[in-house]
């Protein structure tokens, strides 16, 4: 009974959805560094169902397998638990409202705590609304801002700002998104300051027809867009609409009436995840106030649950794309920029393939047509070996039968009856197209078990961070660390020791673990002042994990040798360019010849600070950082 109400519930969910000596040299031992008194800005991308073998086909696909996405060059990361209160594996509400409010919940609940359970199936209300990071963000004086592949009413960008005990119910999240209305959420202030995304249809009284002329959802015969129209809103429906939106007023634009398409099937009325996440920028910097903006590439998990993993992986490069396009659009000392997943899929690279021929540095001695010249380098193929002779050839399971790199545990691209060879499978695939083979795009991968829709997946997924305070990031942590990586991000609380896990240890363990070390060294030190009066600070910790200050000395007007203490030899050079570059923002230039772990800090006269962080073992790098500091006007 269990299992069919837990099967039942799960699938209505998802139905409703888709570096010289210098020991002379005199030094100044200054104070502890003034905190900076700054609010943040902080971005979060999700992924929906974006695990781990997604990004790793994804970059197979677009860069190759020694390739880097936006995502492989953040250079800080974290590893994530997903489960919610009630499910190992969990669903999107749960796990966004868990990060967006810092508290775990039940699958299918947003914005309440583990206690309110999916529905309020017992009867007996849903308890106390937790504070969500859209509230928090707001109260703080800050623009917020939601960008959605899905319908801006589904359980991602819903759990931003809203609560409800069930994440279907989403006329009523779009009401608490409208103020002045009827079910506003109050502690939203005015309201997000940019919607966009699909999901007209939750705006909209079925008597009316929207935009492209296809019906409202609403019983309530309330017309959302021209409330929020009354409310200062300006509304646009198409990609032309954003295009012409300027300025900093409040904005909604909602691009279609359900879900957006898929990036591989997007046409050319549609904006794409990128250029929407441009233009929630640059209205919400207009605003003059700091801003927290969501953005979700939502649809990499409806093509999961669709067997179809090409539009998983060009969903997934999109939402990479709009990673580096916000990289380049903010000042990294004054945004965090945080990646993430919600859970992961049952979606797996198989086999021993191997890499593209033009990787391979031996010549095989023979190779199929079926390996040369493939697209989306091989990825979408099947496995191919080689063998002691130097041939290269299909791999076979173990009746001798070829299968493709990728495939599912379970969804629809279950094939009735024994396996037949995929390059003759001309099984019906996504949208009943029939594929030509498996590189072509309706192409359904394998699925173990037969299943309408393919299902998530309970392990770990990635966190990814760079830009102010990601030195946070670290660590194997439960989702709910996000909400305290974001709020940390506001406040401008980084470069701290590690806090402790939240909540007791149930199995305690009988010899305990030495306490845990800070994260390199604390901001303690030094030191001097360079031309333009940057201030240069610095500590080390040594491998056995003594704490120590640094002395410094000017190398030039514009230079200074750092080193520490016990040693004679410089170990560090740090430059702040003078002059301003291209992109407008002075560099800073940082030589460590050292292996030790080291914080140094650059501050500008105005208080900005840039923070470099070296780790056990990086030595002799050059680092450099062109966007420090913005140039003065
Ligand atoms: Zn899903």
């Amino acid at each position: 009974m269990e299992s069919l109400f837990v099967s039942v519930r799960g699938a209505r969910r998802h139905l409703a959805s888709v570096s010289c000596t210098v020991s002379t040299i005199a030094f100044l031992l200054l104070t502890v560094l003034p905190a900076a008194a700054q609010k943040n800005n902080v971005i979060l991308f999700v992924g929906d169902g974006m695990g781990v073998s997604t990004v790793t086909s994804t970059r197979i696909a677009t860069v190759g397998v020694d390739g880097q996405l936006a995502l492989d060059r953040m250079p800080y990361t974290a590893i994530s638990r997903t489960a919610s209160a009630d499910y190992i594996t969990p669903d999107s509400a749960a796990t966004m409202s868990a990060m967006m409010t810092g508290v775990n919940t039940n699958t299918g609940v947003i914005g309440y705590g583990p206690t309110t359970e999916y529905a309020d199936f017992n009867g007996n209300g849903d308890g106390a609304r937790l504070r969500n990071i859209g509230e928090l963000a707001i109260s703080m004086g800050y623009a917020v801002g939601i960008v959605t592949t899905t319908r801006v009413t589904h359980a991602t960008p819903a759990a931003v700002f809203a609560h409800v005990n069930d994440r279907n119910l989403e006329n009523e999240i779009a009401a608490q998104a409208v103020p002045g209305g009827a079910g506003f959420n109050t502690r939203i202030g005015d309201g997000l300051h940019v919607i966009f995304g699909g999901g007209r249809r939750h705006f909209l009284p079925t008597s009316a027809s929207d935009d492209e002329g296809l019906p409202g959802s609403r019983s309530d015969g309330r017309d959302l867009r021209n409330e929020l129209h009354q409310q200062g809103y300006r509304y646009v429906w198409n990609r032309q609409g954003l295009n012409s939106l300027g300025g900093s007023g409040r904005a909604i634009g909602l691009f279609a009436s359900s879900h957006l398409e898929y990036e591989a099937d997007r046409n050319s009325g549609q904006p794409s995840l990128e250029e929407m996440t441009r233009k929630a920028i640059q209205i919400l910097s207009a605003t003059g106030k700091p801003f927290f903006l969501m953005v979700e590439a939502g649809r990499i998990d409806h093509a999961h649950h669709e067997g179809s993993a090409f539009r998983a992986f060009t969903d997934t490069r999109m939402l990479d794309r709009a990673i580096n396009a916000a990289q380049r659009s903010v000042n990294l000392n004054r945004t965090l920029i945080l990646a993430t997943a919600d859970h992961s899929h049952v979606f797996t690279i198989a086999g021993y393939p191997m890499r593209p021929l033009g990787d391979l540095q031996y010549n095989p001695r023979s190779v199929p047509a079926s390996f040369r010249n493939q697209p989306y380098n091989g990825i979408l193929g099947t496995v191919h070996d080689i063998d002691s002779g130097g041939t290269i050839s299909e791999s076979g399971d173990s009746g001798g039968i070829p299968y493709t790199i990728l495939g599912y545990a379970n969804g629809p691209g279950h094939r009735s009856g024994s396996r037949v060879n995929p390059n003759s499978d001309r099984t019906a695939g996504y949208g009943g197209a029939v594929p030509s083979s498996t590189s072509h795009t309706a192409y359904r991968q394998e699925a173990t078990v037969p299943l309408f829709l393919e299902t998530h997946a309970g392990e770990d997924v990635m966190i990814y961070a760079v830009g102010r305070t990601a030195e946070n990031v670290r660590g194997t942590v439960p989702n709910i660390k996000v909400f305290d990586w974001i709020r940390d991000g506001f406040a401008d609380r980084g470069s701290r020791p590690s806090q402790p896990d939240p909540g007791p240890d149930p199995d305690p363990d009988p010899t305990p673990e030495p306490p845990p070390q800070s994260e390199v060294c604390t901001p303690t030190s030094a030191l001097l002042r360079l031309d333009g009066d940057y201030e240069i600070s610095m500590c080390y910790r040594t491998p056995g994990g003594e704490e120590g200050q640094a002395k410094s000395a000017p190398w030039s007007d514009e230079s200074a040798i750092l080193w520490f203490f016990n040693r004679s030899n410089a170990e560090v050079l740090v430059k702040v360019l003078n002059g301003c570059g291209n992109n407008r923002h002075r560099w800073v230039f940082v030589a460590p010849v050292t292996t030790l772990e080291f914080n140094l800090w650059v501050t500008a006269p105005d208080g900005e600070r840039w923070t470099h962080t070296n780790r056990q073992g990086e030595t002799a790098a050059t680092k450099s950082d062109t966007s420090a500091f913005r140039c003065a006007d």
